[in-house]
């Protein structure tokens, strides 16, 4: 068999696993809030902050869905003219057009061009939160953060532009099938390296203070017997006032984290609420999963992107011989960029699953709906998220169940269902 029906079997093989990992980690039993609840706690909230919320997104609007169109087009203009393969050429030209130059600088080149051409957008995005009183970062330290984030991905960007071209050049052949592998061991490692290497780059993580807040929150672990060494406290308050906690790493790096403002804003019992839902996710190895699912995305859409570079139309338009070259990375990009719109609602939606049964695991470990829906409640005051979203837009990139949703899955837990 050639490489490339070795290729194509490949690709099958990772879709089928693909399918059943997501059949067999996602949630699918659980029954949706029902939504006279759901209009009972809407009508339930105070208007004035609902058309708060509701008037800063119609705000954030523009700015998000321009960053979107604007990104895609300059995506498809370097990646499907020859502008994008004359752009690496430039770059890499002092160094005599070395491979490497082409590969490493090349990459981040068009990379940076398709950043900064959604960089107004990034900063409209900043004055509506900032405008809205979310903010408490000035200009300057937005700005540091922006220049810190372009380091980080310049950083990671580099290691894998140069792994994934040394690999189609010395296996110019089979450089899928490392590559596919490559990609694979990249999202894991990622997901070992990120909370410990960069989630510091941003915030200072300190363990919670010895206190009954504490306390209450390891002995809530133990109950659940979710192995937890440490909750640690983010200073996110130095850029926001939004309050959030969250999950990452696995096994040795993993963590619950706790923004500050949370502890500043919400009372004990809510951030018990919040720390309990976090739990669900480390007991039903969300993160795990996740990485496992995101490993063989990453593969798969290696093994596509080989299948993609015997269709002479492409290569044509975007100037190139072969996709495995260093000057065809912004075909690459455009390929990857269609693809990230085109997955989004699905990976919402496998998303809202998970959420939804991390509350559902907070109800039944707390016990307590009542401070859950008040706790959601604030999360959608304070955070100005709009508690019922417009029906496209939830679908299009709703990572959670919305405020109401929430609110109306507590209430029927109230009511004894879905126990
Ligand atoms: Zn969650």
């Amino acid at each position: 068999m050639t490489p490339r029906g070795w290729a194509v079997v490949t690709l099958v093989g990772l879709v089928v696993l693909l399918i059943a990992s997501v059949a067999l980690l996602v949630p699918w039993s659980r029954p949706p809030a029902p939504r006279a609840d759901q209009l009972a706690a809407l009508r339930e909230l105070a208007p004035a902050e609902v058309g708060r919320s509701r008037a800063f997104h119609a705000a954030l609007r523009p700015g998000s869905y321009g960053a979107l169109a604007i990104g895609l087009l300059a995506a498809l203009l370097l990646g499907l003219t020859p502008l994008g393969s004359r752009l690496i050429g430039l770059v890499s030209r002092p160094f005599g057009d070395h491979w490497i130059a082409q590969a490493v600088l090349g990459g981040l080149a068009v990379v940076l061009v398709a950043d900064l051409v959604t960089l107004p957008f990034t900063a409209w995005r900043h004055a509506v939160v900032d405008r809205y009183g979310l903010s408490t970062q000035s200009w300057g330290g937005w700005t540091v953060d922006l220049l810190k984030s372009y380091v980080v991905s310049a950083v990671i960007g580099a290691v894998a532009l140069l792994g994934f071209y040394t690999v189609t050049r010395f296996a110019p052949r089979w450089w899928w099938a490392f590559g596919a592998a490559g990609a694979a061991v990249l999202v894991v490692l990622l997901s070992f390296v990120l909370p410990v290497l960069v989630e510091p780059v941003f915030n200072r993580f300190t363990p919670m203070e010895p206190g009954p807040l504490r306390t209450e929150l390891m002995a809530l672990a133990d109950r659940d017997r979710v192995p937890v060494r440490d909750v640690l406290v983010a200073d996110a308050s130095r850029r926001t006032r939004a309050v959030n906690a969250y999950v990452s790493g696995f096994g040795p790096t993993r963590r619950i984290v706790v923004y500050d403002t949370l502890l500043r804003e919400a009372s004990p019992a809510e951030v018990t609420s919040v720390v309990a839902h976090e739990l669900g996710h480390a007991k039903d190895r969300d993160v795990l999963a996740g990485t496992l699912t995101g490993a063989l995305g990453a593969a798969a859409a290696v093994t596509v992107l080989y299948l993609l570079g015997s269709w002479g139309g492409l290569l044509r338009a975007a100037g190139v011989e072969s996709i495995g070259q260093p000057r065809a990375f912004a075909l690459v990009f455009a390929v990857v960029a269609v693809a990230g719109l085109v997955s989004t609602p699905a990976q919402a939606f496998l998303s809202r699953r998970v959420e939804a049964r991390a509350d559902a695991h907070a109800l039944a470990l707390t016990e307590d709906p009542t401070t859950f829906e008040a706790m959601q409640r604030r999360l959608a005051t304070v955070n100005l998220a709009d508690p019922d979203p417009p029906r496209w837009e939830y679908l299009y990139s709703a990572s959670h169940p919305s405020t109401v949703e929430r609110m109306a899955a507590a209430r029927a837990y109230g009511r004894g269902e879905g126990r």
